[in-house]
């Protein structure tokens, strides 16, 4: 599991609705240290003795609590969990040594990218490999601007430590698209500064797809499973 920024009881909840018991997790994986993304990391990790990876820079955070069983990433150095090979992906994001992930099991890759505010060369090499991406889109530029967010705060989202916007996301999507790309969900969508199905379509038009085949991570219902095949 990527990231758990909910309570005990919701992440149980919502691993029932995918099927999957705790104990079945092999591992936690932390992205960073805001709190969407790793307050619940602890006590899931405490309750059924799940191992966490992280960053050193996470894990000084403190925002774990007490961890038994963990493992630091040096070096954003490629690692194996059971059959998955892990390759963690260094990104421009306002948190200490935040890190995003590629996995590759069976000659499949897919890249979960939630919080960026930019994007480098070594980020498109990676995800021009990939058959499955989630990408963060963040926000529409003119509905942040125009929108209720304090100036500071318009101003951190919209930087290039903060996250990325729909257009951001276009243009790192066409430097990165291949034939071998054959899933896409847009993920950490605003739910001030953004709207789902502006996602969709600017998105879809921008890579040639149809907007049904760009999947929306939504806040409250997540989705379901995919099969890269
Ligand atoms: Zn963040
Ligand atoms: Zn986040």
């Amino acid at each position: 599991m990527v990231d758990c920024g909910f309570t005990l009881k919701e992440t149980l909840k919502r691993l029932e609705r995918l099927e999957v018991a705790p104990n079945e997790l092999d591992a936690l994986l932390v992205t960073h240290e805001h709190q969407d993304h790793i307050s619940g990391i602890g006590p899931l990790s405490r309750k059924f003795d799940i191992p966490v990876w992280s960053t050193r820079g996470s894990l000084l955070s403190g925002k774990c609590g007490k961890l038994e069983r963990f493992s630091i990433i040096e070096g954003f150095r490629e690692f194996q969990i059971a059959d998955l090979k892990v390759v963690p992906i260094s990104v421009p994001h306002d948190a200490r040594e935040p890190c995003q992930y590629m996995f590759e099991v069976a000659g499949k890759r897919l890249a979960i990218l939630t919080d960026l505010g930019s994007y480098t060369p070594e980020i498109i090499a990676t995800l021009s490999t990939c058959d499955g991406l989630l990408l963060e889109c963040n926000h529409d530029e003119e509905m942040l601007w125009q929108g209720p967010y304090p100036r500071s705060l318009k101003q951190r989202v919209g930087g290039p430590l903060g996250h990325m916007s729909n257009r951001q996301a276009i243009e790192l999507l066409k430097s990165v698209m291949s034939d071998r790309l054959k899933l896409l969900i847009a993920s950490h969508i605003s739910e001030q500064n953004n709207c789902p199905d502006l996602v969709q379509t600017s998105v879809a038009e921008s890579i040639g797809w149809s907007k049904e085949e760009v999947i929306i991570a939504q806040q409250n219902e997540g989705f379901g499973w995919f099969t890269l095949d």
